[in-house]
């Protein structure tokens, strides 16, 4: 159990290397408070996506920690750190089902859960718009949907398992900014409930971040309020 004081992440001399003695990431530490919502931003291979693997677990973590609400990370149970931790991909995958199927992902989840998840990723209106609703298949890989709209599926999939923990990878295909609006709708709105940790590849995503971590090499050079950058 943790209380509001004990950081949602904290990571404390983080180095990571995938290849012997060149390491991607160096001396990295950072805390992040429950309820905060944290961009990371940097230029391509700074080591933003190995950070959030590292997060995932893709990777054991060799030299310095990683801790999720208090509990290292290698000491959390597969089960726990599945409710704990949600991941909106930069690519999410969808299957050729349905709006609901989409968003279940065969967890069970009841209409109600499902809409309410939905609502919060702000999918609600265009999935209700559909010929049929929840039940409309999305098509193949989601062939039927607008990138933008694939992201929305993909946080409405996270927040179904009110996970405390919100990973995203910001998808770097072109999203029309009507959709890019709402992702920012969504998670601003999500702030104080959910701790989020959201890669973004534009600034304006990120724009009410608590804080922007700047990675350049490897290493945080700047963490700051968006005004500050
Ligand atoms: P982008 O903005 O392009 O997504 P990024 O900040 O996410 O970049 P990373 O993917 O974390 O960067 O890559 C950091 C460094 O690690 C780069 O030099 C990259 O080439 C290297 N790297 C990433 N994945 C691997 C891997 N699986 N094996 C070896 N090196 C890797
Ligand atoms: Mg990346």
């Amino acid at each position: 159990a943790s209380d509001g004081s004990t950081p949602a992440v904290d990571i404390a001399h983080l180095t990571f290397a995938y290849v012997e003695n060149q390491p991607v990431l160096h001396d990295l530490s950072l805390t992040i408070p429950q309820g905060a919502f944290f961009g990371i931003v940097g230029h391509t291979g700074s080591g933003k996506s190995t950070l959030l693997s590292l997060l995932l677990r893709f990777y054991p973590v060799a030299q310095g920690s990683i801790a999720i609400n208090g509990v290292a990370l290698d000491s959390i149970d597969n089960e726990r750190f599945r409710a704990d931790v949600g991941l909106v991909p930069q690519d999410p995958f969808l299957l050729a089902a349905s709006a609901r199927e989409n968003i279940d992902m065969g967890r069970g989840y009841t209409q109600a859960q499902i809409e309410a998840a939905a609502r919060a990723a702000h999918a609600h209106d265009f999935i209700a718009a559909l010929e049929h609703g929840y039940d409309t298949p999305l098509g193949e890989g989601g062939s039927r949907l607008s990138s933008g709209q694939k992201q929305l599926i993909a946080i409405a999939r996270a927040l179904a398992g009110q996970p405390r923990i919100l990973l995203l990878d910001e998808a770097t295909s072109r999203i029309d900014s009507q959709t890019e609006q709402i992702v920012q709708l969504a998670l601003n709105e999500l702030r104080g409930k959910v701790t989020i940790i959201a890669i973004a590849h534009r600034l304006s995503t990120i724009r009410e971040a608590d804080r922007i971590i700047v990675l350049n090499h490897g290493r945080i050079t700047e963490a700051g309020p968006h005004d500050a950058l």
